[in-house]
């Protein structure tokens, strides 16, 4: 019996070579495998070939993703033994892994007595960094930042042997030949921590500042330094303290624990300090993933807050020069190595709803990590698309596949911009793309979209919210030509084809284009920008607009309320929108949350879904509908009338707004319109707005969410697919 097997997917510099070897010898097979540009080439001669084929993809290395085997025949000569042969030309190993977090087999190393006790950069094939340290194509240690470390005689040894788990692991290193580690500051790292001060660590896409979680004083220092009010800060605790200082589902534990360890959003359990997350009634925790963070946390022995290292507004440092002075005013020390990051990353943030999980912040441990193209895109031409200018993330689409890049962040931030322009390149040239159609935003004034059109590619422009439903679309595999969808896009702002501002939308079509067929009454953003920073001005307008300008005002008696409503008037700087977002705003300053001022965006929305969290069964408010036009005076008005408390107030406007676009999502399904419902926008990483809208649209086939954010840090792999739609032949 011979056999021919292509094995595709993330099956390259995750160990998959020596598996087969180790398997293929176990099963009494001869033959050989190698890495070639398609993924692993496997021939096989011998009895236990069905075996083989049933347990490579069970049996799989930790972070493999197998994502097709394919059987055919192979006319070779089989030979003597099994062996692992050299790579298949050029271009063979170009797929490259996201980082992963410790092993269990590693962590037991460091805690052990071997060469690797208490070694800070113990890593393996199963684990350890990948994308942050990799400078340049293929992956091998030359072309990383270990580079500069040569290995050792008894590393060298592990690295050559098939049978060892660092068998070709690039960043093998130990105590002799390895980075180290050093704290700069009075004392250790963990006394600092434990005295109340705050210590920059530097990980594994960037610097960090740590304090106690448990010390309030400390929490509040960090804060005051850091000139960051409200925003939640993110925790790391051992698994024992986020099993007693949270409250972890099965599903949300086995997200803690995935290689990739992101921060997860948890229910509070024991208290911890309120100035940790204020008014959220969520923590985001993360387990340790590398092994200095589960050196330090065991010798600090409490939980750890760990905020990304970075000037207000400006992206996370990631080199100890740029540390010691930008993050001198914030640290009492520094604890620092010298194994360079070359690429930074933030920590990726993930919640799990009741339909499973949901990306909110895609970066270390998802990137670059692709997604396959639906059926139908097997012609398309490679696209760049550019994404948005808030939560900037670019896609690169290829051979049947779409990379998604990383959270860049805000692009107004000039230092954003930088790392926006470095990672466009660095993407292009990791994933050997030659772009032909470039996809921006229909907005002129993103950053972004000025990048691509300037790109000297012919381009695609893409409604924001067209993009935000085609990139749902996308990560559920809907098929090019599988019919038209109706999606309900809920969103901050974006520009829409009747260049008014949209937000709050019911689109129907498919990956080519769209109709709008419903949407959220428009109100003016009072102020420009300034309305989406200050939630008052929201409710101001939506109060008036309700005809209950009586009580907006007696409820805002210190705002300059006549000047706003001026200026409403005369449409001088009060650009209408549909925005959901914005509405959240607006009933979210309507029960006394975040009135004011928004510290970070998505603040009040996120109070008044903690807030509604707390109610109990209760009706929806009314909003009405007329010619596709949600309108919500009649929430408002039902809500003036007082009955409710805040938390049920909060619980009904949820319920309303579920039931008012899924109502039209619904009719178009049933009436044959549409095949099914998608939900996308930045709104809907709320995760009650999505229960109640599942709930809404029962019976229905829904698509959500999962690995790609809702917001628009999703947005450029579904511009990617509209241009790459629209330059295929129907
Ligand atoms: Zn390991
Ligand atoms: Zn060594
Ligand atoms: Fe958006």
């Amino acid at each position: 019996m011979k056999a021919q097997v292509r094995i595709r997917g993330q099956v390259q510099g995750v160990g998959f070579r020596p598996f087969v070897w180790n398997l293929a010898r176990e099963l009494g097979l001869k033959g050989r495998v190698l890495n070639d540009a398609e993924g692993v080439l496997v021939f096989l001669g011998g009895d236990a070939i069905p075996d083989f084929l049933h347990r490579v993809e069970a049996e799989a290395p930790p972070l493999a993703q197998v994502d097709a085997v394919e059987v055919s025949d192979w006319a070779g000569v089989v030979p003597e033994g099994f062996e692992i042969a050299a790579s298949g030309g050029p271009g063979a190993e170009t797929r490259v892994t996201p980082d992963a977090a410790t092993c269990p087999a590693c962590l037991d190393e460091i805690r052990g007595d071997g060469r690797r006790a208490g070694y800070a950069f113990t890593n393996c094939t199963h684990c350890g960094p990948r994308f942050t340290i990799i400078e340049g194509l293929p992956y091998d240690r030359a072309q990383t930042t270990m580079g500069a470390f040569k290995m050792c005689g008894a590393c060298r040894a592990e690295y050559e042997d098939p049978a060892d788990r660092r068998f070709h692991a690039q960043p093998i290193a130990c105590p002799d030949c390895g980075p180290r580690v050093w704290f700069e500051g009075d004392g250790t790292a963990a006394q600092v921590i434990l005295a109340g001060g705050i210590v920059a660590v530097k990980g594994l896409g960037g610097f960090h500042l740590v304090c106690d979680a448990t010390n309030a004083a400390a929490v509040a220092l960090l804060r005051r330094r850091k000139r960051r009010p409200a925003k939640p800060l993110a925790l790391m605790g051992t698994e024992d303290m986020v099993a007693r200082l949270a409250a972890a589902t099965p599903a949300e534990w086995s997200l803690l624990r995935e290689p990739a360890a992101p921060i997860v959003l948890l229910a509070k359990g024991e208290p911890l300090p309120d100035g940790l997350a204020p008014g959220q009634s969520r923590l985001g925790w993360m387990l340790p993933y590398t092994p200095l963070h589960h050196l330090l946390i065991s010798e600090v022995g409490r939980p750890l807050v760990m905020t990304s290292g970075n000037l207000s507004g400006e992206p996370q440092v990631i080199d100890n020069d740029e540390a010691r002075e930008k993050l001198g005013g914030f640290a009492d020390g520094f604890l620092m190595h010298d194994r360079d990051i070359a690429r930074r990353l933030d920590d990726s943030v993930e919640r799990v709803t009741e339909a499973g999980p949901m990306v909110l912040r895609r970066a270390r441990g998802r990137v670059p990590g692709t997604f396959p193209l639906p059926a139908g895109f097997e012609d398309a031409p490679q696209v760049l698309a550019m994404g948005g200018q808030m939560k900037a993330a670019i896609c690169l689409t290829k051979t049947g596949e779409a990379l998604l890049g990383h959270h860049l962040g805000e692009l107004d931030e000039a230092l954003t911009w930088e790392a926006y322009r470095q990672a466009l390149e660095d993407y292009r040239s990791l994933f050997d793309h030659k772009p032909e159609v470039a996809a921006v935003d229909l907005h002129e004034g993103y950053r972004a979209t000025q990048a691509g059109m300037a790109m000297g590619l012919p381009v695609e422009r893409v409604q924001h919210h067209h993009a935000h439903l085609a990139s749902v679309m996308g990560e559920n595999g809907w098929a090019l030509d599988q019919g038209p969808i109706v999606g309900i896009v809920l969103d901050g702002l974006g520009l829409g084809s009747d260049g008014t501002i949209w937000g709050g939308e019911v689109l129907r079509g498919d990956y080519r284009g769209f109709e709008r067929i419903g949407h959220l009454a428009p109100a003016a953003l009072a102020g420009g920008d300034g309305a989406s920073r200050e939630p008052w001005r929201n409710l101001l307008v939506r109060l008036d607009q309700a005809g209950l300008a009586d009580l907006a005002d007696r409820v805002m008696t210190d705002k300059p309320r006549a000047v706003l409503r001026q200026a409403v008037a005369a449409r001088v700087n009060a650009p209408l929108s549909s925005s959901a977002g914005r509405l959240f705003d607006a009933f979210s300053a309507a029960l006394g949350l975040c009135v004011d001022r928004q510290s970070y965006e998505g603040e009040a929305a996120m109070a008044l879904e903690a807030l509604a969290e707390a109610a109990g069964d209760v009706a929806p408010y009314p909003f009405t509908l007329r010619d596709g036009v949600i309108d919500p005076v009649p929430m408002f008005r039902a809500w003036a009338e007082g009955r409710d408390t805040d938390a049920e107030a909060a619980k009904r406007f949820h319920a309303g707004l579920a039931r008012a676009f899924a109502g039209i999502a619904r009719a178009e399904v049933e009436a044959g319109r549409a095949a099914a419902v998608a939900l996308s926008g930045g709104v809907l990483q709320n995760a009650l707005l999505q229960d109640m809208l599942l709930d809404e649209l029962d019976g229905l086939p829904v698509l959500l969410h999962h690995g790609v954010p809702a917001n628009d840090g999703g947005l450029a792999l579904g511009q990617a697919l509209v241009a790459a739609a629209r330059a295929l032949p129907r």
